[in-house]
């Protein structure tokens, strides 16, 4: 094993004397007494390296020593990942907090420092069904049996698939596999011999480790991001849809929205698993969303929503470099879990917070700096990151999908910097939060003029279009009333106005706080449309504006009540009718 010596300590990194063998993204200890502190190689140059420290670099000095691990930074994957709450190198933090002997629900959630403990409980055993036979041929990521974890109990869900090591090269044939029964994740559940007869057999457990930093493409192939991934967020849905193995980002300033429409989309969006990723907010958000989770009852499942839920935690009061460690952890957890088949969303909030750690260390390693001192290398970085969605067809023809969305939190709200920049280059769509309809309380505060998307929404594009129209026209004319004042706009101009204001106070708001308004599924989403349709197309016969206010006023309040209806009661099919019925008494025939 190689070791070396500090040379020299800036903030978080290390530079270390080595006497063996190291990689770049390699891991290593140093070692305070009997406390380890993990680091990892960011930058090696002769038989000196850089290291970035996880951790409180106080008291490490010139001389300490350092152990090195001969692995990359890796994650545990494996059945007992879903419902933990992770920081960013898959530190289970409820098992820390409990080792720690601290009891308070807020400050269990920092970590002592050293202390590390297995992403996957060893001490569990699971109940093993294989699924496949002696002779059978397997390659790398091929499911050979299945274990119940939670919901995913192989009845209404499928089970925890157990797939063959994701390294493997080439061909295998199973020579052993367990019998039907309850294994830890350390036991051997399958033996494969290699085709050909080439090298010694390999040994399958339910856990297998992988390095974060590497892509798992175990997958037959990569598959375009066609369908629409229904988040039940109207303005996401109909305006600015996500793809299933799509990307999209969420810049915005602060308080505009960004964290609670990361919340609703990780409630309410038709996804198996849902990964979630803060990475370097306030504490107390972070800890807010950890007690509310388990509370939250799944929509789809009836059990508590934790039971899909992996949360990966950096909280700005954790160590900075870390935070680059939780990206990473959370995509590779995704894509274990879209291996089996199952489609995963990654919510990295906020990517503005990973950028700036890479700053710093980018700062610390004395590197050229590129735009507002951030690397040269944050756009391929970025890219790399959201490149690892996808939708895929797996070697036994099932598809899984990774999508993943990102917030940027970018100083002042100005979306003309780097890492605003670099997100909108790759990902396919833009969820852009204003200011100004957050201040005006008008959530979600996605903005409707300046947001895009390029996959396909769930209503057909040339009906999304011209209502789209309606709505930018309304806000010239918007613009144009506070110069001119509402006496100086035609009636047609007005009502034009109007039918962009109608569209916004009933489709475009919706309220993430109230039960039947936070989620609208895409089959409500087509009725509600069609209403909207009608009521912005319409050519009314009115002779006033003050007339066709009160119309519009009134048909907004009705429309409303109907958004509080449950799809399928009679008061929705009333209201409906009711609607309909004004829009068209009201109209030229
Ligand atoms: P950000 O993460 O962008 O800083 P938050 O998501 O924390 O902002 O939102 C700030 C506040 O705005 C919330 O605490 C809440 O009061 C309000 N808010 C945001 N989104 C909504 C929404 N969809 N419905 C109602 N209130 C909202
Ligand atoms: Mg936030």
């Amino acid at each position: 094993m190689t070791t070396g010596k500090i040379v020299g300590v800036n903030g978080n990194m290390i530079t270390v004397a080595f006497d063996g063998p190291v990689a770049q993204n390699e891991v290593g200890y140093a070692k305070l007494g009997d406390m380890r502190l993990m680091a990892e190689i960011v930058r090696v140059r002769g038989d000196r390296c850089d290291m970035q420290v996880f951790e409180s670099t106080n008291d490490l000095m010139v001389g300490t020593p350092v152990e090195f691990s001969g692995e990359l930074l890796a994650a545990e994957l494996g059945p007992g990942m879903l419902a933990q709450v992770y920081d960013g190198l898959q530190n289970p933090l409820a098992g820390l907090a409990a080792e720690a002997g601290k009891i308070s629900a807020d400050a269990s959630y920092f970590l002592q420092r050293g202390m590390y403990l297995p992403g996957l409980p060893r001490d569990r055993k699971w109940d093993f069904h294989p699924t496949a036979k002696v002779g059978d041929k397997v390659a790398a990521g091929d499911p050979i049996g299945w274990v119940t974890e939670g919901i995913f109990d192989g009845k209404t869900m499928p089970g925890h698939k157990i797939m063959a090591p994701f390294a493997l090269k080439g061909r295998y044939t199973i020579s052993y596999i367990a019998p039907a029964g309850d294994y830890t994740v350390a036991e051997t559940v399958a033996r494969l011999a290699p085709e050909g007869g080439a090298g010694g057999e390999v040994e399958v457990r339910m856990m297998q480790r992988w390095p974060v930093k590497v892509p798992i493409r175990c997958y037959k192939e990569r598959l375009e991001p066609t369908e629409t991934l229904e988040t039940t967020v109207r303005t996401i849905d109909t305006f600015f849809p996500v793809a299933v193995g799509g990307t999209y980002c969420i810049p915005g300033p602060f308080g505009a929205g960004k964290t609670v429409l990361q919340q609703t989309t990780a409630r309410y969006a038709k996804v198996d698993i849902v990964i979630s990723a803060a990475c370097g907010e306030r504490a107390g958000e972070v800890v807010e969303t950890l007690k509310e989770f388990p509370e939250i009852v799944d929509p789809k499942t009836g059990q508590s929503l934790m039971q899909r839920t992996i949360i990966i935690c950096n909280t700005s009061s954790m160590p900075v470099a870390s935070r680059e460690a939780s990206v990473y952890t959370a995509v590779t957890l995704a894509e274990y879990f879209r291996q089996q088949g199952l489609n995963v969303l990654v919510l990295a909030d906020s990517t503005s917070r990973w950028a700036q750690a890479m700053r710093e260390l980018s700062g610390r390693l004395e590197e050229i700096p590129g735009e507002e001192a951030f690397p040269a290398y944050l756009e391929s970085r970025i890219a790399a990151f959201y490149e690892r969605a996808g939708r895929v067809r797996l070697r036994d023809g099932s598809t899984g999908s990774v999508t993943i969305g990102g917030t940027v939190s970018p100083a002042g709200g100005n979306f003309d910097e780097p890492v605003t920049q670099a997100t909108l280059k790759v990902v396919g769509g833009f969820h852009g939060l204003s200011r100004a309809r957050s201040d005006a309380r008008r959530y979600p505060a996605i903005d409707p003029l300046d947001s895009w998307s390029h996959y396909s929404s769930v209503i057909e594009q040339d009906r999304v279009e011209r209502i789209r129209g309606i709505l930018r026209r309304g806000n010239e004319v918007s613009q144009m009333m506070k110069v001119v004042g509402e006496e100086g706009t035609s009636l047609a101009d007005f009502t034009v106005y109007l039918k962009a204001e109608f569209l916004d106070a009933v489709y475009l708001q919706q309220n993430a706080f109230s039960d039947n308004d936070a989620t609208t599924p895409v089959a409500r989403q087509r009725i509600m449309f069609g209403v909207v349709e009608k009521a912005m197309l319409a050519e009314y016969s009115f002779a006033e504006k003050d007339e066709t206010r009160k119309f519009f006023m009134d048909l907004q309040q009705t429309f409303i009540d109907w958004n509080d209806k449950a799809v399928d009661s009679p008061e929705f099919a009333a209201l409906k009718d009711e609607l309909e019925k004004k829009i068209a008494a009201a109209s030229k025939s």
